[in-house]
């Protein structure tokens, strides 16, 4: 699946926040999104799965404008992750993480199904929680829940608001481990809104750096994640070395005078 993301601008009710947003994404290629707080992130997602619809620009999946694609068929094309899973209806694990299977098959479901669900659930090491009330859960399995939800979606793209926002280290990896080797085996593209720097460093192929709802540095890792561009866009000194060929990052200190 190519993702075309072309001159988009949004505002919430006349407030801009997406500016001039020009983005290309490749197949089996995972693009990182940071930047600050409130610098559009999630609104970008949200815009690419059509929850919200840009006033200017468009956005195009293997050439076809987004608005022209049934819900039916974007939800077979994108499975996204939100932020919070604040909506949470009470349900099993395994009943919600069947739901990902409904735009394929509708509302009843088949063996097939069943062993997708229990597959995921197993690739997340959370088939223990099978039975579970997910409103029974911490944060954490929560999140790793709607990861499992999305991926039995078997989406073409993969749209992740911050996927480990609220897991430990180890889980953090985990996660970051199972959608690298989604993206690779099934060939999909990934786009993950990502506040830990490393962690982006790390397992994004490229890297957007948003900064006030443009599109402030793009590339790759190496050349995104630099002192000069941490400190304009965050505010912040930080000291950078090299782990495994890709950039590490240490934040020291707020500016005092950030040039933002
Ligand atoms: P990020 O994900 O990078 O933190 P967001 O996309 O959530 O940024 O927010 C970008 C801007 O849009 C912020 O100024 C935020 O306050 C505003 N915003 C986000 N959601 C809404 C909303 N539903 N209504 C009005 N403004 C919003």
């Amino acid at each position: 699946m190519k993702l075309k993301i072309k001159d988009v601008e949004f505002g919430y009710s006349n407030m801009p926040v997406l500016q001039n947003v020009n983005i290309e994404l490749a197949e089996s290629e995972i693009l990182g999104v940071v930047g600050p707080n409130g610098a559009g992130k999630s609104t970008l997602l949200r815009c690419i799965d059509r929850i919200l619809i840009p006033q200017k620009g468009c956005i195009m999946l293997d050439g076809r404008d987004i608005r022209e694609i049934s819900r039916m068929e974007l939800a077979r094309k994108i499975g996204y992750v939100p932020q919070d899973g604040s909506q949470i209806f009470p349900a099993t694990v395994f009943d919600t993480v069947l739901m990902g299977r409904r735009p394929h098959l509708g509302w009843r479901s088949s063996e097939r199904d069943t062993e997708k669900v229990l597959e995921t659930l197993k690739m997340l090491n959370i088939e223990d929680l099978a039975m579970r009330d997910i409103n029974e859960l911490s944060g954490g399995q929560q999140q790793k829940v709607f990861i499992a939800r999305a991926l039995t979606q078997e989406p073409e793209l993969l749209l992740l608001d911050e996927p480990t926002s609220n897991l430990d280290i180890r889980h953090q990896l985990e996660v970051m481990e199972i959608v690298k080797r989604v993206v690779r085996e099934r060939g999909i593209s990934a786009i993950m809104a990502i506040h830990d720097l490393n962690l982006a460093s790390r397992y994004a192929d490229r890297i957007i750096m948003m900064n006030g709802g443009r599109v402030y540095a793009e590339g790759k890792p190496s050349s995104v994640l630099n002192a000069e561009n941490i400190r304009h866009v965050y505010g912040v000194e930080a000291k950078l070395s090299n782990h495994d060929g890709r950039p590490y990052i240490v934040p020291l200190r707020a500016c005092v005078s950030a040039n933002r």
